[in-house]
């Protein structure tokens, strides 16, 4: 039988200076390591043999219908501007529009070079493969905007790091890969017709209400913030907040360096190559602005007059930050029982977060335990919790569920680093069972009864610094 997909693909019909035409380069012998087949259906592909659909995600073979190609892009790294970036290790192989009328683009990540890969191999070994699957499919299942993993591919190929390791392939699913950096490579060019055409074709994929490049910017902005709020309420560090990584969609992409906190400290940085602390846990919130406002300039120049558009850019920006604390207060108002939280909250949160982060207590393990009734034992300092736990008794008066509102808000379990770890090692090893394991348990986060993921690591188990690794 013969793989047919629904192909529809947009992207492919933008000018040619958009993107590569690229096929994946084939691999020697692939073996699939994982296939998400709820995910197949909704992107309405076809049933096939294990084989067939091998040989496709793996880049092994192009289906019919699919028209590869690496997309180009720059972006903010840590700040400063690259001119050219682009899909070093990744061909999208096109799109098709979901059961739910969704349009997604289906990509490979780690399919070999392009003309975007600078120095790079295009490869991707098995370990950011697995990482990104794992911790991808987590935060679906948490209910956090995020690509999505659809195959997991060895290659049957050695790939170099600092050592030989196993090279692999995983196949991606997102809204769109448009990103902001996709909008700065036309804007720093002064290719305004680009720019144009671009801008036009994310309203269109994204946002057809938008009538302007503004509205747009809005409607991102509004999502970005949802979205960094959503991160912090699971405890999430992105780790690379460049602009090349920061979507349109408002979805998290690139799972590289990223980690979740274990004992809570807002400064919390896992990312080796995060020096500065630039994206720690609690920056994100304002690196998100800055992000922005980076979209905006770029969306500015398309304008016949960019000074006029400044002031309506400046203000869409500006709200940006009552947003964030707008979804940060009702996330975490949740996590502690309130349906509606007023800005006195806030502080009440925050002096609870305070406590914790004197304490070292675990982020996921305290909330859990404060929608369970036995928060006190997270805690050193017990006189302290117990003074903050009358005040919140006390708000908690008029909450007629507050139980319910906490257990819906605090997962139980997360892809915790050492589990990750030490699963990564395991499928290194040939042994699948400890991210099947993972797999089960992180798509019901809030309700698993496998409690023995919920343990903190030991300090033997710890891991001090996360590496983008591909
Ligand atoms: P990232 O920080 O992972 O989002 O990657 C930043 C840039 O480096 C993107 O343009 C990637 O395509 C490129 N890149 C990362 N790893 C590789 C690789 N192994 N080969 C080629 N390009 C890569
Ligand atoms: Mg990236």
């Amino acid at each position: 039988m013969t793989f047919t997909a629904p192909f529809d693909n947009s992207y492919a019909d933008l000018p040619a200076g958009f993107y590569t035409r690229q096929d994946p380069t084939p691999v020697r012998a692939p073996k699939r390591v994982a296939y998400n087949s709820a995910l197949a259906t909704l992107l309405r592909l076809p049933d096939a043999s294990e084989p067939e659909l091998t040989a496709i995600f793996s880049g092994q073979r192009v289906p019919l219908g699919a028209d590869p190609l690496a997309q180009l892009y720059a972006g903010h790294q840590f700040g400063s501007y690259n001119p050219q970036l682009g899909d070093g290790r990744a061909v999208l192989l096109g799109e098709t529009i979901g059961t739910d009328g969704i349009r997604r683009d289906i990509q490979l990540k780690g399919s070999g070079p392009t003309p975007y890969s600078r120095r790079g191999d295009g490869r991707a070994w098995l370990g950011p493969v697995l990482r990104e699957y794992v911790i991808s499919e987590a935060m679906h299942a948490l209910g956090v905007p995020t690509t999505r993993a659809l195959a997991a591919t060895l290659t049957g190929e050695d790939i170099y790091r600092e050592t030989a390791l196993p090279g692999a392939v995983l196949a991606r699913v997102a809204q769109s890969h448009l990103r902001v950096g996709t909008f700065q490579v036309f804007a720093h060019r002064g290719q305004n017709a680009e720019l144009s055409q671009l801008t036009q074709y994310a309203i269109d994929r994204h946002d057809p209400g938008a009538k302007t490049p503004m509205d747009l910017l809005r409607a991102v902005c509004a999502r970005q913030a949802d979205l960094v709020a959503a991160w912090m309420s699971v405890g999430f560090i992105h780790g690379v907040m460049n602009t090349d990584n920061c979507t349109i969609s408002g979805e998290t992409i690139d799972y590289g360096p990223c980690a979740f906190i274990d004992d809570y400290h807002e400064d919390t940085v896992f990312s080796s190559i995060d020096r500065t602390g630039r994206y720690a846990y609690s920056n994100q919130r304002h690196v998100i602005v800055w992000n922005m406002a980076q979209f905006a300039t770029a969306l500015l120049q398309q304008l016949d007059d960019p000074a006029a558009g400044v002031e309506e850019a400046t203000a869409i920006i500006d709200a940006m930050p009552g947003q964030i604390d707008a979804a940060w207060l009702a996330r975490f108002g949740a996590k502690v029982g309130l349906t509606s939280p007023g800005p006195d909250d806030a502080t009440l949160i925050q002096d609870l977060l305070t406590l914790m982060q004197n304490d070292g207590a675990d982020f996921t393990n305290t909330f859990d335990a404060l929608a369970r009734g036995d928060a006190r034992d997270q805690f050193v300092n017990r006189a302290r919790f117990d003074r903050w736990s009358i005040r919140w008794q006390d708000r908690l008066c008029d909450e007629p569920a507050p139980q319910n509102t906490m257990q819906a808000a605090s997962p139980r379990v997360i892809p915790r680093n050492h589990r990750i770890e030490d699963m990564i090692a395991a499928a290194v090893a040939g042994d699948f069972a400890p991210f099947d394991r993972l797999m089960t348990a992180l798509a019901d986060p809030y309700g698993t009864d496998d409690l023995d993921l919920m343990h903190p690591p030991t300090k033997a188990q710890r891991v001090p610094a996360t590496f983008c690794g591909t």
